[in-house]
């Protein structure tokens, strides 16, 4: 969907009224390409004293294709900034933060990319250290909406004891462009028993291989999904409703994919699904719940049957799907299982009290079945989008619609590739030690912070 007042922004008289008004001014975000490099410049790091990630930090950049120093200089601008914070064990080290970022900030390029690695607070081994990492949140939050306005991010990742050797897959990420909209936001390794990183064979087709069922693949964010992990190397079984088969076959036709034309609802939705994965490829690898709907009424006005159907569609058939898949043991060692909530699922919104709670539940289904499936190698993680331009939104008045836009750091809307490069992220096998993760793609918005 066309956001016409961001190109506005940026024509020569556009240009000179959102400056002279104080208007939001949505700076253009870089995103990844097919065979450009992950990280178009250099990565600077920084360390607390006595951090636990020590040299590994450079050599996994290294291992990753990416340039990093270790010293700064005044004359040279740098793409991403990654501080190991891991060292901070009381709140007076948190001094370390600001003498690192302070003076490098000034040396940030535009697209660039702030990086927190702290310890999982639970882990950190004493009440005063769990407090200091605790607030490594806070720094990150804030900072991401600091250098927002030159289509900056933060982010914080929390690496669990055992995990120092997973972060591969998670820097690739989020120092890339393929984290274009993800801001804000703390992902946490090694949340479950799985801590090791899987081996990615071809890093530039990491899913060769793998099998990926997505349903609500005909479209919108779905469709993107499945382009992306295609792109990644794996086989795609898409899924949606009989009325959009027509669209569904022509995407699964472009990608040499499988079409699964069924209702998730439907009584025997996952025998079917099941099935029909059995017999493409003998199992799965990936399971993306994408599909989703919304039927939005204030509470007052809400009527049961479209309640019952956001509620289903959202977290009552994906448990049922993943329980049948789990039951006939298709989904394969190394599996991931991905929900998709949103951020009102998180702060909830005004006339979603259906969606919101749908969603929310997906974040259950998270924590709950993330737990269960560790043992199996299996990881389950959930993405949470904000405002994202697809055919979804369109139905928005136009106050909210805008206010979805500009009310974030990044001050516009996300594109579809922007949760399905997260979804690949997830996918990716050295992204085994994540699981139990919600993860908002949504450029900061104010609106589900
Ligand atoms: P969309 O409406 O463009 O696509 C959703 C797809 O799901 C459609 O192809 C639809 O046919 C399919 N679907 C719906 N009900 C189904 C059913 N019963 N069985 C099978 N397929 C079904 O929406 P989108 O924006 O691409 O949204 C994708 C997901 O992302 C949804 O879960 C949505 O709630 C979530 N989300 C979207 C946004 C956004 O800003 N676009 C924000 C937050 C969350």
């Amino acid at each position: 969907m066309a956001d016409r007042y961001q190109s506005l922004a940026h024509n020569p008289i556009g240009k000179f009224i959102v400056k002279n008004l104080g208007l939001p001014n949505p700076p253009v975000l870089e995103r990844w390409s097919e065979g450009s490099p992950l990280v178009k410049g250099t990565v600077l790091i920084g360390a607390a004293p006595g951090s636990r990630l020590g040299k590994k930090l450079a050599a996994t950049l290294k291992s990753s294709g990416i340039t990093s120093v270790g010293v700064r200089a005044d004359s040279k601008t740098y793409k991403g900034l990654v501080f190991d914070a891991t060292g901070i064990t009381d709140t007076a080290g948190l001094a370390d933060l600001q003498q690192f970022f302070t003076p490098a900030l000034r040396s940030l390029a535009s697209s660039g990319r702030l990086v927190v690695i702290g310890t999982l607070p639970e882990q950190a081994g004493s009440e005063t250290a769990a407090i200091a990492q605790r607030a490594l949140e806070g720094f990150v939050r804030s900072a991401g909406k600091e250098v927002g306005g030159n289509g900056s991010t933060a982010n914080l990742v929390y690496a669990g004891i055992g995990a120092e050797d997973a972060l591969g897959s998670t820097l690739e990420f989020l120092l890339s462009p393929k984290s274009a909209f993800v801001d804000g936001q703390v992902i946490r390794l090694g949340l479950t028993e799985l801590v090791d990183a899987d081996p990615v064979a071809d890093p530039a087709k990491p899913l060769a291989g793998k099998v990926a069922l997505i349903t609500g693949a005909s479209r919108g964010l779905g469709e993107a999904m499945a382009r992306t992990l295609h792109r990644d190397g794996a086989q795609i079984v898409g899924l949606d409703v009989p009325q959009l088969s027509a669209e569904l076959e022509a995407v699964m036709a472009e990608l040499g994919g499988t079409a699964i034309a069924e209702d998730i609802t439907a009584p025997d939705a996952p025998k079917v699904i099941a099935d029909a994965v059995k017999k493409a490829h003998g199992g799965v690898d990936i399971v993306v719940h994408n599909a989703g709907i919304t039927r939005d009424k204030r509470l007052k006005n809400m009527k049961t049957e479209n309640w019952n159907l956001v509620i289903d569609i959202s977290v009552g058939a994906p448990q049922r799907i993943t329980a049948e898949l789990l039951e006939r043991k298709l989904i394969r060692p190394g599996g991931r299982v991905i929900g998709i909530s949103s951020i009102a699922g998180i702060a909830g919104n005004n006339g979603q009290t259906s969606y919101g709670t749908a969603k929310a539940g997906v974040i259950g289904f998270v924590n709950d079945l993330s737990k269960r499936v560790a043992k199996d190698g299996i990881t389950v993680n959930a993405i949470a989008p904000g405002f994202i331009e697809t055919d979804m939104v369109k139905t928005m008045p136009l106050g909210i619609r805008e206010a979805g836009r500009r009310l974030s750091s990044l001050s516009q809307g996300g594109q579809p590739i922007d949760v399905a490069e997260a979804i690949a992220w997830y996918a990716n096998p050295g992204s085994s030690a994540i699981s139990g993760n919600v993860v908002r793609v949504c450029g900061q918005a104010l609106i589900g912070a």
